[in-house]
């Protein structure tokens, strides 16, 4: 895995391609980006920002959200998918910031996820963002672009946000992975853009994928490699001992 300091290079150069990088969501309070971040589960950011305006407005913060009647939330929420679970999601955590939290959100990440429907994700977002508590939510684009660059080394979210954390300062988190993400859905896709990538010199993936491969190493082919070679190449077993066979039957030759 980088270092601490080549990890931070690869941020720089990162930072330089994305000036831009910064969460999609449209919010005005850390409630609101509470709600979107929970809404943009399995849905995109531009089909979040869709539907807050109007729940906001019918909802504008958790002693609304939590008396609300569960239809009209659905109603409001549902072509951002999964409706039903995430008007649950949304009027549970509601309730707990009023019960617990006298209706405010929080700034600890202890008491963000013990609420109903927040993981390390979207708290650590709600604090980067919102709160400017430093946070570095890590999703599947931080994931999958942090260890292809070998500055994270697991499949595992928790693992790359300690990994991450570790080599970068506090005061950097949650840009960086703003960056990250940005850099996962314009250029370090599934199918990855490493032709546009800013640090296409440091990638561990990228040096691995165009390295030129060894030659194999020279030996005897194995019985099925000789089977299967083109006719003429090699001797298959069988027809070595046929020949053999028909040798020693052949008459022996004559005396002269
Ligand atoms: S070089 Fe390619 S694989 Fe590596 S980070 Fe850039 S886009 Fe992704």
């Amino acid at each position: 895995m980088r270092s601490a300091a080549e990890t931070q290079a690869i941020i720089q150069a990162l930072a330089h391609q994305h000036p831009d990088a910064d969460t999609e969501l449209h919010y005005r309070s850390a409630f609101e980006l509470l709600v979107a971040t929970i809404l943009s589960a399995q849905a995109t950011d531009a089909g979040v920002n869709k539907v807050t305006p109007a729940l906001f407005a019918r909802f504008p913060d958790a002693r609304a959200l939590s008396a609300a009647a569960a239809e009209d939330v659905e109603r409001l929420i549902h072509s951002t998918g999964f409706f039903r679970q995430k008007a649950r999601a949304l009027m549970g955590m509601s309730r707990a910031l009023v019960e617990r939290h006298a209706g405010e959100v929080p700034r600890t990440m202890d008491a963000l996820v013990r609420l109903p429907g927040v993981g390390r994700k979207t708290a650590n977002v709600v604090l980067g963002h919102a709160l400017g508590v430093p946070g570095l939510p890590v999703d599947r684009h931080v994931l999958r672009v942090s260890n292809r660059l070998g500055i994270a080394e697991s499949d595992d979210p928790d693992r790359v946000e300690q990994q991450l954390t570790g080599a970068l300062p506090p005061a950097v988190w949650t840009r960086a992975s703003d960056i990250l993400i940005l850099h996962g859905r314009r250029v370090c896709k599934p199918e990855p853009q490493c032709g546009q990538c800013a640090a296409v010199d440091a990638c561990a993936f990228y040096a691995e994928a165009s390295a030129v491969p060894a030659p194999p190493p020279s030996r005897a082919p194995t019985r099925r490699e000789r089977a299967n070679a083109p006719r003429g190449t090699a001797k298959p077993a069988k027809a070595k001992a046929a020949k053999a066979k028909a040798a020693k039957k052949a008459p022996p030759r004559r005396r002269r």
